[in-house]
């Protein structure tokens, strides 16, 4: 990831149209000699009008006997010109690198390390930012997001409550673990979840002062 950040600004032109090359994520294996490309990005020019695509049809033809082409390829910090060969117009545009992905994944990541970071200091500082932050990513490590729950617990702060609610786990084990840390967070501050209106009533509480319900 971070070596795939490092190449996304970089620009190559095809030397025999003069367009762009995209980067491609690299395929794990070497087409040609089955060794890796020692790259996680290829700068391959897919411009279905550059000669060496539109020749190398006949050329392979001619010299192989078999129907494919080549598309013009560099790799990331390198002049060297490869040509790779392929069996048709649609090989690598599956593998073209999403920048705007590949940038917000990265902010996630960052973001996540930072809330993990603080995750340790949140119950001394009674914050709930960090450890509901961990609790709600979908990408963050099980374990760490069920501590998550420990410490929400501990601080026992009523906020992490509608957050917890409304997001949807996609982990059941965890959804029904953090169903357990709004029970206790309820019940350190002596309040409930009316079960007609979900809303939070007194623990002692006969009928529910939003709905009126009998609880
Ligand atoms: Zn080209
Ligand atoms: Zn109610």
């Amino acid at each position: 990831m971070t070596n795939i950040l490092r190449y996304l600004d970089e620009v190559k032109i095809c030397p025999h149209c003069n367009q762009k090359l995209t980067a491609c994520e690299a395929p794990p294996i070497h087409v040609g000699d089955g060794l890796g490309w020692g790259a996680e990005v290829l700068f391959i020019c897919l411009n279905d009008e550059c000669p060496v695509f539109v020749n190398g049809w006949d050329k392979i033809e001619e010299a192989y006997g078999h129907h494919a082409s080549y598309r013009y390829m560099e790799l990331p910090g390198s002049p060297e010109k490869n040509y790779m060969m392929v069996g048709n117009a649609g090989a690598f545009t599956g593998c073209i690198i999403d920048r705007e992905k590949i940038l917000s994944k990265n902010k996630q990541y960052i973001e996540q390390k930072k809330m993990m970071a603080r995750l340790d200091t949140a119950a001394a500082e009674k914050d709930i930012t960090a450890p509901l932050a961990i609790l709600l990513d979908e990408g963050a490590a099980k374990d760490k997001r069920k501590q998550a729950c420990d410490i929400l617990i501990e601080i026992a702060n009523l906020e992490c409550i509608d957050p917890i609610r409304n997001h949807p786990f996609r982990d059941p084990s965890l959804e029904s673990f953090a169903g357990l840390a709004v029970v206790a967070v309820l019940k350190k501050n002596f309040k409930k979840e009316c079960p007609h209106c979900a809303e939070i009533i007194k623990a002692q509480a006969k009928k529910c002062k939003y709905c009126q319900g009998d609880v």
